[in-house]
């Protein structure tokens, strides 16, 4: 068996062009949603990460400002800017990218955004809204796999589920909306016993743990539906060649960039699921995507207008 690809750009693509839609018609009315990005230092990934956002907000029509404190600021400095954000009527979403500083207290910055403009899904009062199924903002990366889930018609209610991985930013939340959805989920971590037969009783099985190509075929029921939100990168020739020794285009841009990125399942799993993401192009242009939806909802939740929710938009928590 080969498992079907859920293609995660291709919805990415569907869910932008609807924001776009409603972007340019809140706009129209008088209500252009807003994102400030806040991003410390000088970290590449994370440079990348924001310049993606912000020409997604351009794309998209939201406008958006950068914040760039230099890598020696300090909480207090930091609060200062978040409150003054804070304080901005026509500032909807407030994004702090992570990871700040040492000397920075993350925590403390994190809450300090009004749970209103928390566009990551990520202060307590989200978190609470999320597990008690209020209208809030939830978590980008596993509100995109809901979406990715929906979109390809892939049953969620009364489904065991299977989510790796504890995290407030993936594990946590996706279970919560996972099990908000009537499937029956199980959550493992790493001192979770028998990880491979837990995992083969999932029919929709979620790994989120940052360990490369760690999910084999052991742990995946004959066509179960596996959603792989890693993203690790390899530059080890040896490490390559175990994962992707029969993939020739893999081969070429190997050889080309000394890298490639693999998610936290094993490529032979595609020969046991019944529906795979692929690393790249699955779960990763969804986050984006989810942010931008985010934006518009906050505007909206927090401005009040009076448009018409797309079925996107109206309470798929
Ligand atoms: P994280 O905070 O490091 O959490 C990893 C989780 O995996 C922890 O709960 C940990 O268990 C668990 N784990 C680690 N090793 C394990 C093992 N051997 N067996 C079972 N569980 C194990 O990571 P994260 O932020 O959730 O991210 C997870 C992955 O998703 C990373 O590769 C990250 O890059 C990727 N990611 C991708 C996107 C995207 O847009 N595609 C977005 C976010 C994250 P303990 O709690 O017991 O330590």
């Amino acid at each position: 068996m080969s498992a079907i690809v859920l293609d995660g750009t291709k919805v990415a693509s569907e869910i932008k062009e609807e924001v776009a839609a409603e972007v340019r018609s809140c706009s129209a009315a008088g209500l252009r949603p807003g994102l400030a990005v806040v991003l410390v230092g000088n970290n590449p990934a994370s440079e990348i990460y924001v310049r993606n956002k912000v020409k997604s907000c351009e794309a998209l029509g939201i406008y958006s400002e950068k914040h760039t404190p230099s890598d020696a600021v300090t909480t207090a400095e930091l609060l200062d800017l978040v409150h003054d954000l804070n304080r901005r009527h026509e500032i909807d979403g407030i994004l702090v990218q992570l990871p700040l500083p040492k000397q920075v207290d993350s925590k403390a910055v994190l809450i300090a955004v009004d749970p209103a403009k928390d566009v990551d899904g990520f202060h307590p009062m989200n978190v609470g809204f999320l597990s008690t199924q209020r209208p809030g903002l939830v978590p980008c990366t596993p509100a995109g796999i809901i979406e990715l889930l929906l979109r390809n018609h892939i049953v969620i209610e009364g489904q065991n589920a299977v989510v790796i991985g504890r995290s407030d930013i993936v594990g946590k939340p996706m279970a919560m909306l996972l099990m908000n959805r009537n499937a029956t989920v199980t959550v493992c971590h790493s001192k979770t016993r028998d990880l491979p037969g837990v995992c083969r009783r999932a029919d929709i099985l979620i790994a989120a743990m940052g360990k490369a190509g760690f999910v084999t075929t052991d742990f995946v029921k004959p066509g179960a539906t596996v959603i792989d939100v890693g993203m690790n990168k390899i530059t080890d020739p040896a490490e390559f060649q175990r994962y992707f020794r029969d993939n020739p285009k893999r081969q070429e841009e190997f050889s080309k960039k000394g890298s490639t990125l693999i998610g936290d399942v094993h490529p032979e799993v595609a020969e046991v699921a019944g529906a795979l993401t692929p690393v790249p192009g699955g779960v990763g242009p969804l986050t984006i995507a989810m942010l931008m939806a985010n934006t518009l909802k906050a505007a909206k939740m927090r401005r009040g207008a009076k448009l018409q929710e797309t079925a996107l938009l109206a309470g798929r928590n």
